[in-house]
């Protein structure tokens, strides 16, 4: 695609990256066949193409408006249009560039400020998250049912073994994650205990940034991201062998410092180092599945059948697809099959508060699919989609590790 970027632009280093983007595509339409939000509204305007064209227009010098910006603000960010996109362009990172310049020219009005502004401090606060969750919890019997739903039952998180091994890893705890479901971070701790490797956790480190980031936030998002960084180096620098990543959210975004912080003079190397060093529980486990298929348990009253729904984060934003479904089968479970795995289910971060119609009518198509082939649990591997589709499902919903961590032989039920 020609582009002739306008003045403000051209020579920037914002500018030239969207530049390159927008000539790799060849405008064939691929990608609209695989596009959640153009599925559901049938819009080319909110389509990959049609995001392209408006950011390109707006590249080239035309003035966004209030429309520009409500169809981007539509994209999932899913990034289900890389995967299908012949030519390799990468969507994601043009429509970072796209909405920031898009937000500064267009700006929000006062309601939209303030609900922004209520997500990224109130999610991104464990203590403030944590505090609310917890008065939710304590009158969600007086709640209406819809109501209830949002708000799941405060669980016990297990034991979390002492680190006793030679090899240790960090874990990022997230901000969340820990309040809603604290056994998905337990539960990671004692698989790996159970292979020889020791979970740790930097309290330094906090949100990975991507709920300012998403909501265009820049600089803030900048700043968690930095603060990680520094709360990661010296784990590293001792000896630490990887970063896990239990939400396939946080994960995207960590593996992507190093792209984010390119122009920082003083973070870049330190970006790089920690991106590298990043991988998802599944990328870790799966090149221990020898062992795991040694630990699993042989009753056969603990292998559920199961339904697996990949989020966007994993399978498009981190091209990871099947270690999941292999770890599963190798420890003897049943996964039932699903249609549509590639589509989103709609959680999308902060998606489904701020586009509430769209997200709903994608968890719904979701749901569907996963309970058609009548699974006792849905797993899934990002916090989101599992508080999301939880949300709809009378059928438990979990974080695969959890199930993978029941299906072990603990170490109290091994022989003296
Ligand atoms: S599939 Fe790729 S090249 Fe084709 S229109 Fe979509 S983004 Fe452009
Ligand atoms: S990221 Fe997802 S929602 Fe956005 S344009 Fe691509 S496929 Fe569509």
């Amino acid at each position: 695609m020609q582009t002739n970027l306008a003045e403000p632009y051209r020579n920037t280093p914002e500018g030239e990256a969207a530049e390159q983007i927008l000539r790799s595509c060849v405008h064939c339409g691929f990608c609209l066949a695989t596009c959640p939000t153009y599925q559901i509204l049938g819009n080319e305007l909110d389509s990959p193409r049609g995001r392209i064209y408006l950011m390109k227009q707006v590249l080239e010098g035309a003035e966004p408006t209030v429309k520009t910006q409500q169809h981007l603000d539509r994209c999932l960010t899913c990034r289900n249009c890389e995967t299908t996109c012949p030519s390799g362009v990468e969507y994601g990172k043009l429509l970072d560039i796209g909405r920031h310049i898009v937000e500064k020219k267009v700006g929000r009005s006062t309601r939209e400020t303030l609900t922004r502004a209520v997500l990224k401090n109130g999610l991104a606060s464990p203590a403030l998250f944590n505090t609310a969750l917890k008065l939710g919890q304590g009158v969600r019997a007086l709640m209406p049912g819809s109501l209830q739903t949002r708000i799941p039952v405060a669980e016990d998180a297990g034991t979390w073994p002492a680190p006793h091994h030679p090899r240790k890893m960090l874990v990022l705890q997230g901000c969340v994650q820990p309040g809603l479901k604290p056994n998905i971070n337990a539960a990671t701790a004692r698989v790996l205990d159970r292979v020889g490797i020791s979970l740790i956790a930097a309290p330094e480190a906090g949100c990975c940034g991507a709920l300012a980031h998403h909501l265009n936030d820049e600089a803030e998002g900048r700043t968690a991201m930095r603060r990680n960084i520094d709360a990661w180096i010296p784990h590293l620098d001792a000896g630490v062998e990887a970063i896990v990543m239990t939400a396939s959210g946080c994960g995207v975004m960590v593996k992507e410092y190093a792209w984010l912080l390119r122009d920082d003079p003083h973070y870049a190397d330190k970006a790089e180092r920690v991106s590298a060093a990043t991988w998802d529980i599944s990328e870790i486990l799966v090149t221990e599945t020898d062992a795991l298929v040694a630990l699993a348990s042989p009753a056969p009253a603990v292998k559920k059948r199961l339904a697996y729904h990949p989020p966007c984060t994993l399978q498009h934003g981190q091209k990871l697809t099947g270690d999941v479904e292999s770890l599963l089968t190798h420890a003897g479970f049943e996964l039932a099959p699903v249609a549509e795995k590639h589509l989103c289910c709609g959680s999308a971060g902060t998606y489904s508060i701020l586009q509430p119609e769209i997200s709903n009518a994608l968890k719904i198509r979701k749901l569907e699919h996963l309970q058609a082939g009548a699974p006792e649990i849905i797993v899934t591997a990002n916090i989101g989609c599992l508080t999301h589709l939880q949300s709809g499902s009378a059928v438990p919903v979990k974080h695969w590790i959890e199930i993978l961590d029941e299906a072990l032989v603990r170490p109290s039920d091994k022989p003296s």
